[in-house]
């Protein structure tokens, strides 16, 4: 088959790598360079920790799988599955812990209590001693665009590969037609869609309907993230706390997130100097050893279809339908394994019913959407 994929996020780049790998010819088509969107500027946390409902839990543990698996066997570089330790001081955040704990080990994920000793052995994270801690070993941090990188070096050594940056403008549905900003068309077997926050617009080129969550500030799209350079950190993995989250970033760098200081984040704006002097003072009080210096605050821009769940599969139920939409919030959990599971479904037409509930016609009927609800507790992402 000659497969058209567009965008070359996470997401965009394991769809290609699993249609290559079998066997198929693969145009990856990109508005402005590999990982440039939303995969620039995630938390990146591997986990399948607070996925509601139940099947979509089981979505991020498929993907939480895959890393540990297959990715972190190829390409060990861009994933640390050491564990993620979280701790709780204040009462709200004690009671919210204990649920999620008692949730996670209800599905046989692994979740458990240790002790503050026990966790000051596996980090340097000042914890006091009345905290309640958790650990979930299974869990971790990736690093996207590096995975993004080397998949499309790898892949642009095969023959039936090419990667264009030229924007596409315009998608057919039905004639696996797809027109670049240059002027050029180029023409499929199939199409997936895999532009992340431009979905709406494109889909709606094809006559689909694919709404994503408000692009408003304030709302769930939004959020902070504080690079530092914290030379010889020692940590591990991820680190959620009361009011804040970190992880490592390299040897000498750590990401920084508190999504209580979210409702001001505004892609348009640079973010105020205050956002990075009250992210470095929590930290400091949790890694006081650490000398952090802080880099950059970047806002991200979170990929979130209007019901918060994954969208994977045929854009219709229609015979004739040659596009397919890929497009999910989580798309660092999951996107290596959907790549497989849509690059499976596509070469053999069998459907994955692990998708069941998450196929783009859920939205075909123009009715109104619950609002989704920002993250903004610990374990929110
Ligand atoms: C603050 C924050 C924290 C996050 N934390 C986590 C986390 O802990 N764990 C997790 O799994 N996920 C997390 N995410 C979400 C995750 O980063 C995203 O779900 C994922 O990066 C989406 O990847 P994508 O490939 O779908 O989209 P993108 O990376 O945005 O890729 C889409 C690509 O399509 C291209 N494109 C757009 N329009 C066109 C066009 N017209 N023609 C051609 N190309 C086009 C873009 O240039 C872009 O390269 C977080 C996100 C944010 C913002």
């Amino acid at each position: 088959m000659k497969t058209i994929v567009v965008g070359a996020g996470i997401v965009g780049v394991s769809v290609a790598y699993s249609l290559l790998r079998r066997g198929h010819d693969v145009a990856l088509v990109e508005a402005e360079d590999v990982a440039a969107g939303t995969t620039s500027t995630s938390y990146a946390w591997i986990n399948s920790h607070k996925k509601h409902p139940k099947s979509y839990h089981a979505l991020n543990y498929e993907g939480l799988k895959h890393w540990t698996h297959v990715v972190s066997a190829q390409h060990p570089e861009t994933v640390m599955l050491h564990g993620h330790v979280e701790f709780a001081v204040e009462q709200e955040h004690r009671s919210t812990l204990e649920q999620r704990v008692e949730r996670l080990q209800s599905l046989d994920y692994a979740a458990r209590w240790i002790t503050p000793a026990e966790a000051a052995e596996r980090t340097p994270v000042h914890i006091p001693q009345d905290a309640l801690v958790a650990l979930f070993p299974w869990e971790g941090h990736a690093y996207p665009q590096l995975l993004a990188a080397s998949r499309v070096a790898e892949m642009r050594r095969s023959p039936g590969f090419s990667l264009i940056i030229d924007p596409v403008v315009s998608v057919s549905r039905t004639e696996g037609k797809v027109s670049l900003l240059s002027g050029t068309e180029l023409r499929g077997d199939v199409v997936v869609l895999a532009v992340g926050n431009s979905t709406t617009e494109l889909a709606a080129e094809a006559g689909v309907r694919l709404p994503m969550v408000p692009k408003e500030v304030g709302g769930a799209a939004f959020g902070y993230l504080a690079y530092v350079r914290a030379p010889g950190h020692s940590l591990q993995g991820p680190i959620t706390s009361d009011h804040l989250n970190f992880r490592p970033n390299g040897d000498d760098g750590l990401i920084l997130q508190a999504l209580d200081l979210d409702p001001t984040a505004n892609p348009a704006l640079v973010p105020e100097p205050q956002i990075g002097e009250e992210l470095l003072r929590r930290l400091h009080a949790l890694l006081p050893s650490a000398e952090a210096q802080l880099e950059e605050v970047r806002v991200g821009y979170r990929v979130i279809p209007g019901d918060g769940l994954t969208v994977a599969g045929p854009a219709t139920g229609e015979p004739e339908n040659r596009l397919w939409i890929a497009v999910t919030h989580s798309g660092v959990v999951l996107g290596p394994w959907l790549g497989e599971a849509l690059a499976e479904e596509i070469s053999t037409g069998q459907q994955n019913p692990l998708f069941e509930e998450f196929r783009p016609t859920r939205f075909a009927s123009a009715e109104q959407l619950p609002a989704y609800a920002a993250p903004r507790k610990p374990g929110d992402q």
